[in-house]
This record gives structure tokens, sequence and C-alpha cells, in this order.
């Protein structure tokens, strides 16, 4: 038996959605595992999708990937950085899948007649997938972060679950409500309204918060605090101010400082009084704020006006480059408006070029233009996913002298399908969960740029793709120039292409974005940042 009971944290939102409530949960839960405590954090999303794997990036920002193959949201990536762990399918829940297996349940007929119902049914499904994560005993806290606002239709379910959880649970679970304070100029004051009337809406739903965090762009004087904590029956010191910050990994050393971990431990009655281990995050916040150089890295892809749909991305450039005291600049660049005319332009002055990953054919020849342009220059080049399959087809077009070459993702009738569909996905009709995804193993070629960034022989790498390296190509590459250093050991799958002949041209399968985290950037970024210093000298 776990001596400790586990602990559950909800955090709901009100007043407006973007509040930062995945941040706020990455930032408590940092505080806590620094105290030594083991922490998971999931998320419950209220949308009808299944997963949101099937939906657009502008729809919902970046799809993340978990190590055992869930297509998750975005705020599980936070997380992971943040708490330097790894989380599961069992960490994201929609309504969508909630709804999916009650009604299996019904199908089968295991509610032995009764009319199946959102009280008791889908709640009770919604608690069951709460507490799965506190049954492992894995964990001392599992945060809970329920999406949306409350007030919203479809967030009533998850509203009453966690509302009878705290029933059954007594003193080991906890609310955290996440509020706005905005400031009227024209009155030149703070207003606690809107957070009054949030706490009233929750309360209606029998919630009433034990901590109040407030997102405001000036600070709460006590008075505020005063007024706050009066209105909203919680403690003064449990009202929390979250003022807007110059960059998210600054936030749970401005929660530090705010006491929320201290309030958290005291409420669930354990001791405040432990040490908290925060130096190196410190240290790399330091370097983040005081760099000492600057890079110009080009991200290609088509989602560029949702810089959310590349989070990942951006956060491993992020951990990457403050390691070695470096401030890195994104230019956003369109795939579908990169062309032969403007491509020189757009890419001269950059000190490295990432060409994004991405599915079906819109953009596809920006993204090939771009990685010709950066073959032909020398520039540094890291291609992710659809990325390398790019780098593929504009080797074999431009060097292998295959004049059509192309993914049959994007041209079924190519006399050259240097990237084809896995002999396993080709009768795959359903879209949904079904691509390569998740964790696979990969062995290294020992004389590659891939083996000087890992160091290592056998590495393993996150997946979400259908198409692959069709390996009747091989020899022809090899011969020619882009050599294949990464293999799936079980099944030959070509994972990492590479052009020694290139200051650093590293084309990869996988995608190394998700396996980054503030303390331990990842080898492939480093690699990659390092190659973009080198190339500005
Ligand atoms: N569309 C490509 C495939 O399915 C690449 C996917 C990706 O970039 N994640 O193989």
């Amino acid at each position: 038996m776990n001596k400790f009971s586990t602990k559950y944290i909800f955090v709901t939102g009100g007043v407006t959605s973007s509040l930062g409530k995945g941040i706020i949960a990455a930032s408590l839960g940092k505080l806590l595992s620094a105290r030594g405590y083991k922490v998971t954090i999931q998320k419950l999303d209220p949308y009808i999708n299944v997963d949101p794997g099937t939906m657009n990036p502008y729809e919902h920002g970046e799809c993340y990937v978990t190590k055992d193959g869930a297509e998750t949201d975005l705020d599980l990536g936070h997380y992971e950085r943040f708490l330097g762990n790894t989380t599961s399918q069992a960490n994201n829940v929609t309504t969508g899948s909630i709804y999916q297996t009650v009604i299996k349940k019904e199908r089968k007929g295991d509610y032995l007649g009764k009319t199946v119902q959102i009280i008791p049914h889908i709640t009770d499904e919604i608690k069951r997938r709460i507490k799965i994560l506190g049954d492992t005993n894995d964990f001392d806290f599992v945060i809970t972060e329920i999406g949306g606002t409350v007030g919203d239709i479809e967030s009533l379910p998850y509203i009453e679950a966690v509302r009878q959880i705290k029933w059954e649970l007594e003193n080991s679970a906890l609310y955290i409500h996440l509020t706005l304070v905005p400031y009227l100029s024209a009155a030149g004051e703070l207003k606690t309204k809107p957070t009054q009337h949030s706490v009233k809406t929750l309360l209606e739903s029998g919630i009433q918060p034990d901590i109040l965090v407030c997102r405001t762009e000036h600070h709460l004087n006590n008075s505020i605090k005063e007024k706050i904590a009066l209105f909203c029956n919680v403690e003064k010191d449990a009202v929390i101010e979250s003022i807007d910050a110059k960059t998210i990994y600054e936030v749970p050393l401005l929660m530090q400082k705010e006491s929320l971990d201290k309030v958290v431990l005291r409420k669930l009655k354990l001791d405040d009084d432990t040490d908290v281990k925060l130096d190196k995050w410190k240290d790399f916040l330091f370097k983040l704020n005081n760099p000492n150089k600057e890079i110009n890295i080009g991200l290609v892809g088509k989602y560029i006006k949702l810089k959310d749909s590349y989070k990942s991305i951006s956060e491993a450039f992020i951990h990457a480059s403050t390691e070695k005291n470096c401030k890195v600049n994104i230019k956003w660049i369109n795939a579908e408006e990169l062309t032969e005319v403007n491509i020189k332009e757009e890419l001269q002055d950059l000190n490295g070029v990432l060409v994004a990953p991405g599915f079906g054919d819109r953009g596809i020849e920006g993204k090939i233009n771009a990685i010709k342009f950066v073959r032909e220059n020398n520039i540094p080049f890291l291609g992710i996913c659809l990325g390398m399959q790019c780098a593929v087809i504009e080797y074999a077009r431009n060097i292998l002298k295959m004049p059509d070459a192309n993914s049959t993702e994007m041209s079924l009738n190519t006399a050259f399908p240097v990237i084809d569909i896995m002999a396993n996905q080709k009768n795959i009709e359903n879209k949904g969960g079904t691509m390569r995804l998740g964790s696979y193993n990969c062995t290294l070629e020992k004389n590659s740029y891939s083996y000087k960034a890992y160091q290592k022989l056998k590495i393993e790498e996150r997946h979400r793709h259908r198409y692959e390296f069709n390996n009747k190509y091989l020899k022809d590459f090899n011969d020619h120039g882009m050599q294949c250093v990464g293999k799936n050991p079980d099944n030959n799958l070509i994972e990492i292409v590479e052009v020694p002949s290139h200051p650093w041209f590293v084309g990869v399968q996988f995608h190394p974005e998700y396996n980054s985290n503030v303390l331990n950037p990842h080898p492939l970024f480093s690699g990659f940042v390092d190659a973009c210093l080198e190339n500005k000298l």
C-alpha cells in the first residue's frame, strides 16, 4: 500500500480562454516535483473529437505525441518540458473518448438494461479516467487541468465529475481556479468583478475553489486581494497573483514567490517546509535572459500563422540554444509562398533552416525549393518527418536526376516513388489514431552528424507518419552522397538521412522535438544550433 495517498488537484479556468491554465498547472507541478514529489499532469478536453490527431493545427495548435503513441493536446508538451517526465495516453482525456467508451459498453450490454445518462454514466467514466493515474501508485500528485472556461456547456460534465470526486476523496483533493483581473485604463483600476462572477458560476455547479490564481497585467495590491478573498470565500493568501511574464519558464518562480506551492501543501495538510530544488531551472532562466550571442533560423511550414502549430519545435530551439548562451530568432516562412524567385531573398541571411512536419501537398514545392537552396548554399538544415521526406525528394530530383520523384502521398503515379506508403498502412481507412505512432528504436551509423550529436548508437524517438523512405532506392542515394545513417533495427525502416559533404544536413523521419525539455535539450537540436553558430562565423 502507498502510505501517501495520492492528492488530486483540479485546475479550472474562468472569464476568458487562453489564460494559461496549462502553464499554471505545469508550474505548480514543477514546484511540487522540486520538493521531491512525484507529479503527473492530465488534461481533460471538452470537444467531441476522440483525440486532436484529426484536427487541423489551425483549430488546435500542434498535436503532441506521447511515448506510448497517443495523439494529444499541446499542453502535454508543456507538462513534459516542465517536469522532465513522460506522459501517456491516460494524460489526455476528451469528451469524444469518454462517450466512445460509454457507448461501447452500452452496446455490449454492460449497463444491464439501465437508461444510460450523463449522470452517473458519463461522470463515472470521467472519474475513472482521473483516478487511473493515481491508482498506478506512481504519483504523489495528479494535477488535472479542465479545458475550456467554466460556464461552457461542453465542460459541465467534467465540472460535475470533479465536484463528486472531492466528496469521495475529502482532504485529498483541491480546486484551483484561474481567472482574469483586467485593468481598465480609462478608470485606472484593476477590476475584480469578472473574477467574482466566474467564482459564482463555479459555485452554481457546487464547487468552491480553494485557491484563486489571478492573471493580471498589473500587481494586485493588498486591498484587491482582500476584496477578492472576501467576495469569493477564499483565504487572502490563497489569492495568487499571476502577472504577465517575459517567458513561460519564469512562471514557476513567480508562483513560488506567491507561495502557490506552500498554500497547496498547507491545504492538503502536508509539510510546506521542505527544500525546493530549483537551481538548474534558475541557471536555465539566467542564461535565457542573458544571452551573449544569437542565431537566425528559418522555420519553413504551412501553418505559420499560428505559432502554436509548431510549439514543440520552437521550444526545443529555446532549450538547445539557451544551453549555449545563445538567443534564437525564428523567421516563420510560409512554404506556400516560397518560389524560385524569392527563395534567395528569404533564406540567404539565415544561419540555419528547419523544414517542418506536415501532411498533404500544399506547400510541398516551397519546402523542396528551400531544401535545394540550403543544400547548395551550405546552410545547416534539419528536416523533420515531412521535412525529411522533402529532402529525399529534392535529392532524388536534382542529384539522382529522377525528374518527377515524389512521395506517393503527393503523387500516386510518380515514376520515382522515393517516399512510399508503409506496407502496414496500405489498407487502413480510418484516419484517427492509425498512423505509425509513438516511440521506436533506431540504430545510428557511427560516422554521422547524428551520432556526433547523440554520442550513442541506440536511440529511441517518437513518430507520427504513414509514409517512409523507399528502400528500393537506398543504393542510389548512398552512391550519390545522401547517406541513410539511422535505421530501425527491427524492420530496416530509414529513420535518418544525411549529406556528409554538406556542413550539417540532417533529415529525420521521427520527431525529436517531442523529446526536448528545459533541463535536457535534444541532442539533434543542440547539434543543429552548434552548426548554425559555426555557420555564422
Ligand atoms: N505526411 C507524412 C507522412 O504521413 C509526414 C508526416 C509528418 O510530417 N508528421 O508520412
